[in-house]
């Protein structure tokens, strides 16, 4: 008895229990769209087909690949952030659901200003930048120590009809110019506990993640230089660690703390209106 694309999706979670956990349904309706190119809803009507051996073979891969340690996000190609789509790849951090907190506050408060100049350093893919420029509508600078990304960044501004600029740079070394905001989402992990995280975030770049032993020498590089390319007045926003606000506000001296939607301390806002010698 050949397979309906449902008895199909449902045998697909089950092989994806183990790698996918409580995403395993979600993950394997992904899958399935992939193999069978259409989206979610299309699925839900075609649950009575009989599914081909084309995409049986096509699922068969890409369900593979999962379980090797695949994130679903290389695998998909393509991940959503603040409701827009990015293309993703190996290289590259993948846009994730807590970092949302900070495009959401960074766009709340260009809207305020009614505008203006943002920097996304450490971009990755561009999903902050991108995010803030398409509704905010300021003008976006990218920049990137990884030519990777940066060809990411330059696709995903395309894709998202923005117009970006877009400058190689090791954080504020080949940037000169001032921003009404920097938004930086830097690696903050400790290098002690790269090994202990999951084998799918093991599979992203280092370069994106290790923050050195402390998890907080990129926040100390920023402190150095941010006020020089910032206008008087202007904001830093940065992702933080959910355990390294106390850090943030010893490096800093000051710092506004959002949370994110899971309740984590998530978004350092340091604004230099605060300052003495701003
Ligand atoms: N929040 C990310 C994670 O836990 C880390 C991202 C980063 O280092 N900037 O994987």
């Amino acid at each position: 008895m050949p397979d309906t694309i449902g008895s199909r999706r449902r045998k697909t979670i089950n092989a994806l229990k183990d790698a996918a956990g409580d995403d395993a349904a979600l993950e394997a309706r992904l899958l399935m769209c992939g193999a069978l190119g259409c989206d979610e809803l299309e699925l839900l009507f075609k649950e009575k087909e009989i599914i081909d051996t084309d995409a049986e073979e096509k699922l068969d891969a890409l369900v593979e690949r999962r379980l090797g340690g695949e994130p679903i996000q290389y695998i998909l190609g393509e991940w959503e952030f603040m409701g827009l789509a990015f293309t993703v790849r190996e290289g590259v951090l993948i846009p994730r659901q807590d970092t949302e907190t900070l495009a959401e506050e960074a766009i709340r408060r260009i809207k305020r200003l009614g505008g203006g100049r943002v920097l996304d350093m450490c971009c990755g893919t561009g999903c902050i930048g991108i995010s803030i420029a398409k509704y905010a509508g300021a003008e976006a600078t990218l920049c990137d120590i990884s030519d990777e990304c940066l060809k990411l960044a330059a696709e995903n501004a395309e894709k998202n009809g923005v117009s970006a600029r877009i400058i190689k740079s090791d954080l504020f070394d080949g940037v000169d110019e001032k921003f009404d905001m920097i938004v930086c989402n830097p690696p903050y992990i400790r290098s002690g506990d790269i090994s202990a995280l999951q084998r799918e975030v093991r599979r992203e770049p280092l370069l994106a993640l290790d923050g050195g032993v402390d998890g907080l020498n990129f926040y100390r590089r920023i402190k150095k230089d941010f006020k020089k390319r910032l206008t008087r007045g202007g904001t830093l926003m940065l992702e933080i660690g959910f355990d390294q606000a106390a850090d943030i506000r010893a490096i800093f001296g000051h710092a506004e703390i959002i949370k994110d939607i899971c309740g984590n301390d998530r978004v350092a806002a340091i604004d230099t209106k605060e300052d003495s010698d701003a």
